[in-house]
């Protein structure tokens, strides 16, 4: 890996309660450790526990992220929705965006992008997700759609200073299947590339998701194009959240 900063970024999805936060203490320890200054921690918990997050980080490195947001901005008649602004509002300094789960269930590009600007607009830092699915990839569809999935959601959008891309092909989410080292580290380096040449941009962040844990951390680590890692399941446990960051630096 680089010498930059690595991200780790815990997605809890529907997941957690307030007993789970008690236990967060050494992952607090691991942030303040000079050894693991270049980890940057991110944790994403559901909503019902941001504010209990971001209280109890508070004297840490970590920061806290949603992992999504409505598209309507600001505050308003909108029954059940949750907008940047409130997010911002609780101390949340990150959202998610895009993730497939939440395309799944009816997000596309169109309304990502709006979640993207009103999200920017209050300060918020952004993790787009894109990935393709294992059709998509079969039929050798990968950049195309990855291209895609970028430039819808970034439209009309100039600065991308505040955005990290997420890189989670699909069929490896929640899966326990990853691609091989050398197809990752390619792909990679395609969408840096696409990235750099289209925003102007001299180094893009892009972190990979699906199925990283405690076991596969040491051969992901030797890519060094790779700015993180979004963990799901394995990020539940801090023992091996833990694990995880460490043995990415030892
Ligand atoms: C995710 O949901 O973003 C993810 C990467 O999940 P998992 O690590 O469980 O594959």
């Amino acid at each position: 890996m680089t010498n930059n900063n690595i991200y780790f970024v815990a997605n809890w999805k529907m997941n957690g309660d307030l007993s789970l936060i008690k236990r967060l203490k050494n992952v607090i320890n691991l942030s303040n450790d000079k050894k693991f200054q270049k980890s940057k921690i991110v944790y994403c918990p559901p909503y019902t526990l941001i504010s209990s997050f971001v209280k109890k980080t508070k004297k840490s490195k970590i920061q806290i992220g949603s992992q999504d947001c409505d598209e309507s901005k600001g505050y308003g008649p909108y029954t059940g929705s949750i907008s940047s602004k409130l997010l911002k509002d609780i101390g949340a300094k990150y959202v998610l965006l895009g993730h497939s789960e939440k395309r799944n269930k009816g997000d596309n590009n169109s309304n990502i992008n709006l979640k993207i600007k009103n999200s920017l607009k209050v300060n918020l830092r952004i993790i787009l997700c894109v990935g393709e699915t294992l059709l998509e990839r079969k039929k050798n569809k990968t950049h195309i759609v990855l291209k895609k999935q970028i430039t819808n959601c970034l439209k009309n959008i100039k600065n991308i200073k505040n955005i990290i891309i997420a890189y989670e092909p699909v069929w490896s989410i929640g899966t326990g299947i990853l691609p091989s080292n050398n197809i990752l580290a390619n792909d990679i380096s395609k969408l840096k590339n696409f990235i750099k040449s289209k925003y102007k941009v001299l180094n893009p962040l892009i972190i990979y998701g699906g199925s990283v844990n405690s076991k596969n951390i040491s051969e992901l680590k030797v890519i060094d194009n790779i700015d993180g890692f979004l963990i799901g399941g394995a990020s539940l446990n801090e023992k091996n959240f833990i694990d995880i960051i460490k043995k990415t630096f030892i």
